[in-house]
């Protein structure tokens, strides 16, 4: 059964440790970071953004497709079933469709128009058991469409949208969605720690975590990040591995071109980028912790 990010997160951050949100396109995605997780008896957090919700035809499919996967796969870690960068009308779509978790993007809002959305959205997340994540600070790249600058959140605004009752926060440090530029400067610690001296216990996300070196990932986690994103390293691997079968040729080897084999080289390299950051962000073994 799907459960609330709440209380794996709240875990985590006293353990110091951070819990994976991997974003899932489709049936192998979804396996792959299920799998994995019950393998490495982690907790573990799917996400899925607007556009690839709707990729798989909308949220009500993701949903039934995670729970029946749940059960049929026999996995008993805790899962969240989270939307990534949702607009109020996402959220309410997949507080109805039965996610468990929700991201509300407010960032893009002047401060007190994502103040009024989020305050609307506790409550109805309350409500139904579900956990909430609030942004503050556009998070630099593009992400289905919406480009940010990699703009440092301001510690006070974080502390006014912490204190709403949200269950994580995301702040920006300078982290970016997508591949980091030559020219990227770093994640700024200076910004996360003055959020997290003032939101005390609440749990920091940190979005854009694929090709951040992983003795910053490390620092972040030491100063509260409790969970990492991860999107675009897992299709890096997918793809490089989907194309070494086809330059090989396999793909015209025997059955090669059936999609159960086609697709067998990607899979695998999906999981094991999952265990990768399993291992780097600590949270192996911390499923019943
Ligand atoms: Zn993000």
């Amino acid at each position: 059964m799907l459960v609330s990010a709440k209380e794996m997160l709240q875990k985590a951050k006293a353990g110091k440790y951070a819990v994976g949100q991997f974003n899932i396109n489709n049936l192998e995605w979804t396996k792959a970071v299920l799998q994995t997780a019950q393998e490495q008896q982690s907790p573990v957090i799917l996400g899925v953004s607007e556009g690839a919700g709707k990729y798989m035809t909308g949220y009500k499919t993701v949903v039934g497709m995670v729970n029946g996967m749940m059960e049929e796969l026999g996995i008993t870690v805790p899962v969240a079933l989270h939307l990534d960068h949702g607009g109020y009308e996402g959220c309410l779509k997949c507080i109805e469709a039965g996610f468990s978790s929700i991201m509300f993007d407010g960032s893009h809002y002047p401060i007190e128009e994502n103040v009024a959305k989020t305050k609307e959205l506790v409550a109805m997340v309350k409500e139904h058991g579900m956990s909430l994540e609030a942004e503050v600070g556009s998070i630099g790249g593009e992400e289905d469409g919406v480009i940010g600058a990699g703009e440092c959140a301001d510690p006070q605004e974080c502390k006014m949208i912490a204190d709403l009752g949200v269950d994580m926060l995301a702040a920006g440090i300078g982290n970016i969605h997508g591949k980091y530029p030559a020219n990227w400067k770093g994640l700024s610690f200076e910004t996360l720690d003055a959020v997290q001296a003032l939101t005390g216990d609440m749990p920091l996300v940190l979005h854009g975590g694929t090709g951040i070196p992983e003795d910053m990932i490390r620092k972040a986690i030491s100063l509260g990040v409790a969970k990492i994103n991860v999107n675009t390293e897992c299709q890096l691997s997918f793809a490089q591995a989907t194309r070494e079968y086809i330059e090989a040729g396999k793909d015209q080897q025997g059955k090669g071109y059936d999609p159960r084999k086609l697709l067998a080289p990607g899979f695998e390299a999906i999981k094991a980028t999952v265990k990768e950051k399993m291992e780097l962000f600590g949270s192996v073994g911390k499923a019943n912790a």
